[in-house]
């Protein structure tokens, strides 16, 4: 909020131009998308739009006219180089808009992007669990559920507080150990009323791998996101180097390729860890992104930790200038 107001009086009053010119900083800033559209009416997770088509084309325009946009592939000369302003822009999950809207729109911006796909939603496609938990919240014929083993009070899902409950509900799925999840799943079908969604449920929500072979010839990176799309520190070392090598044989079975970059499910610092790391570096991954921050000077640069900053429909812009002129600021 206050990044918001912040950037509204630095792009009034002329000053975000002036400090852009000043204020030194060098440095690599990843963009992060999951979907291009309008949520509209939809029952599944409208979290999960980052941007109307319009608002995506004078992003990467604006991107482009600041920094130098590059691709994984570049960061070796990048970061020898230790010197210079660039953007990276990546999407996560592999949603089938991003072949409908957003491949247009980077071709015809001539900029190449990294989509980071789980590799089990390609190959058998169903509704992943956020969009299955608003699912239930919204096709609910309840105003609200109890569910006393999670939360200590029952949670209201009458409108307007629909959406702070898909919230409330998804925040709880990832703090719990991978293994309670799917008990977790079946307490909300039951307690919503709604049941588990059918199968076919997702069968058109994501890219195929004919759309993905499209997308590597058009210039843009794939890379992996896991086969499932846990919480990986929360799962057992052996399950974890699963969704990383069986991410990784997929990608290179389906595109003749392997696997050099990754992007970690959820994301924040506590989504991966050591173990994460081995299995990574055991899959032949180059450079793993995770999902905060957003900005990483040359002097602190992880190759397993490359931050990234969410972008998401309230970013007005702004605030979306701002942080691409000033990402030591806002990033
Ligand atoms: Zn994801």
């Amino acid at each position: 909020m206050k990044k918001a107001v912040a950037s509204r009086l630095l792009c009034r009053s002329g000053l975000r131009r002036l400090l852009h010119r000043t204020a030194r900083w060098s440095g690599v800033l990843t963009l992060n998308y999951h979907r291009i559209g309008d949520a509209l009416d939809s029952n599944f997770d409208r979290g999960l739009w980052s941007a109307s088509a319009d608002a995506f084309s004078e992003q990467i325009r604006f991107c482009k006219a600041q920094l130098e946009i590059i691709d994984p592939a570049d960061l070796p000369r990048v970061l020898a180089a230790k010197r210079g302003r660039y953007a990276m822009i990546t999407f996560d999950d592999g949603y089938r808009d991003n072949h409908a809207t957003a491949l247009p729109i980077l071709k015809r911006e001539g900029v190449t992007a990294t989509f980071f796909v789980a590799t089990g939603f390609i190959d058998a496609p169903r509704l992943p669990w956020w969009d299955e938990i608003a699912w239930m919240v919204r096709t609910s014929r309840q105003d609200g559920l109890e569910l006393p083993s999670c939360f200590d009070a029952p949670i209201r899902f009458d409108e307007p507080h629909r959406e702070g409950a898909v919230r409330r509900l998804l925040r709880k799925y990832k703090e719990m150990p991978a293994d309670a999840t799917a008990g977790y799943l079946d307490a909300l079908a039951a307690v919503t009323g709604t049941g588990r969604c059918g199968a076919g449920a997702g069968e058109r929500l994501w890219m195929t791998w004919d759309m993905l072979r499209e997308m590597k010839a058009a210039g843009m990176t794939i890379g992996g996101h896991t086969v499932t799309h846990p919480v990986l520190s929360r799962m057992s070392a052996q399950d974890q180097r699963h969704e990383v090598l069986e991410c990784g044989r997929r990608l290179a079975c389906e595109l003749g390729e392997p696997m050099r970059y990754f992007s970690y499910p959820v994301g924040n610092a506590n989504a991966f860890d050591q173990t994460t790391r081995e299995c990574l570096r055991e899959a032949g991954v180059s450079y793993a992104f995770s999902y905060y921050g957003g900005y990483r000077r040359f002097d602190a640069w992880d190759d397993y930790d490359v931050p990234r900053v969410a972008i998401e429909t309230e970013l007005d812009t702004d605030w979306f200038r701002s942080l691409v002129t000033l990402p030591q600021l806002f990033g």
